[in-house]
């Protein structure tokens, strides 16, 4: 009888990972994913909504439509992992499996703050910004990153750059200041100071004010953010919230204390078999990327029985890889496309600014 294979989590790591699996399990094996909801969101692709560059449907697919690789889809709310039944508890019922695949994404820690801030990092927040910055015509808008970690690492840098060209292109710009606070004691803290001083060179010659290891308190009567040395006024506040690990694995055996998977670097090793992990494993402090994800997605060839034979050249986060902020990052980047069907993956900071 074929084994099952469950994936968590419809987002990037676990579409490549049905994508893959699809194509080299045997017919008689079930590979079936389980998302809460009904469409894959391409995350990286928000940051154009913001600035009206791409529609929501142009970053959205349904999850339904890997059942034509034979994937099944099921729309349910994950509710807790059940590793000693190798089961998972949904809203929908109990789902057993053979082999698991957690790739359930890292969790916006929204603050019950206050709703005068925009939030880029969901398609909702997404479009009500870009409606906003519609609008805007003149006055001081603000982005923060709320707190460490969060993923995405360079889209905050990036929304900022987008922004900035955006007023450009209507001829506003010269009306309108841009500030960037960030609780890094540098742009790009995770990365080697090199990209940090580049990055700070193209947002400065952008006339973005920069604010380093600031930590964000609160928002006064929604025209001041409180920061750790004084309040910062603005007309428009763009906040990055922070992130953590996802519910139905915080707690569980195989998360660390402070709520994130322990994932061994090794990927041919997982932790808890025969669980696989992908995505939450942090990067120097931020959950992994989409980029990084590709590759873990790809590992997984082997996983559920046949030979478990390393894959040369393929590292998790431990690589020094370089950062997208040239033309050979993207070149490298739109493998991910051909492997998920997706939409372009990944862009270049240059090519925003
Ligand atoms: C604004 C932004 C821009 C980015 N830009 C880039 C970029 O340019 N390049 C790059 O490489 N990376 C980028 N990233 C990072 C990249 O999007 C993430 O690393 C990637 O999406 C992580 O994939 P994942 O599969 O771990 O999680 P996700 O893509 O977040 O998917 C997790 C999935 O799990 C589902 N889920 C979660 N909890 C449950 C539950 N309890 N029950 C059921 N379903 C659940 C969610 O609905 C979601 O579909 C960006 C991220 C953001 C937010």
């Amino acid at each position: 009888m074929g084994r099952t294979v469950l994936i968590l989590g419809g987002g990037t790591g676990g579409v490549v990972a049905g994508h893959v699996l699809a194509k080299v399990l045997p017919k008689t094996d079930r590979v079936a994913l389980v998302d809460r909801s009904a469409v894959h969101l391409f995350r990286a692709g928000l940051p154009l909504v913001v600035t009206g560059r791409r529609r929501p449907e142009d970053i959205s697919r349904s999850l339904d439509s890997l059942e034509k690789l034979g994937v099944q889809f099921i729309q349910a709310e994950v509710e807790e992992f059940i590793p000693e039944n190798k089961a998972v508890r949904t809203d929908q019922g109990f789902l057993s499996y053979d082999s698991l695949i957690i790739a359930l994404g890292a969790e916006q820690e929204l603050s019950p703050g206050p709703s005068s801030v925009y939030n880029p990092y969901d398609l909702q927040g997404a479009q009500q910004l870009a409606q906003e910055l519609a609008k805007f015509r003149q006055g001081e808008i603000v982005l923060f990153i709320s707190g460490l970690p969060f993923p995405g690492a360079i889209a905050p840098y990036e929304i900022a750059l987008l922004v900035d060209a955006y007023f450009r292109r209507r001829g506003l710009r010269r009306k309108i200041r841009i500030t960037f606070v960030t609780p890094e004691s540098r742009l790009l803290e995770f990365a080697s100071p090199y990209y940090s001083k580049k990055l700070r060179g193209i947002m400065e010659k952008r006339g973005i004010r920069i604010l380093t290891g600031r930590q964000v308190h609160s928002l006064a009567k929604g025209s001041s953010l409180v920061l750790s040395d004084g309040d910062l006024p603005g007309d428009l506040f763009i906040g990055i919230p922070r992130h953590r690990g996802p519910s139905p694995i915080r707690g569980s055996i195989i998360a660390d204390p402070s709520g994130w998977l322990i994932v061994d670097p090794t990927p041919h090793t997982p932790v808890h078999q025969p669980a696989r992990c992908l995505c939450h494993r942090r990067c120097r402090g931020h959950p992994l990327s989409g980029r990084n994800l590709h590759p873990q997605g790809r590992v997984l060839r082997p996983l559920p029985g046949g030979s478990s034979r390393p894959q040369p050249g393929v590292e998790l986060c431990e690589q020094k890889a370089p950062l997208p902020l040239c033309g050979r990052g993207q070149r490298r980047l739109h493998a991910c496309q051909l492997q998920a069907g997706l939409l372009c993956f990944g862009r270049c900071l240059c090519h925003a600014a």
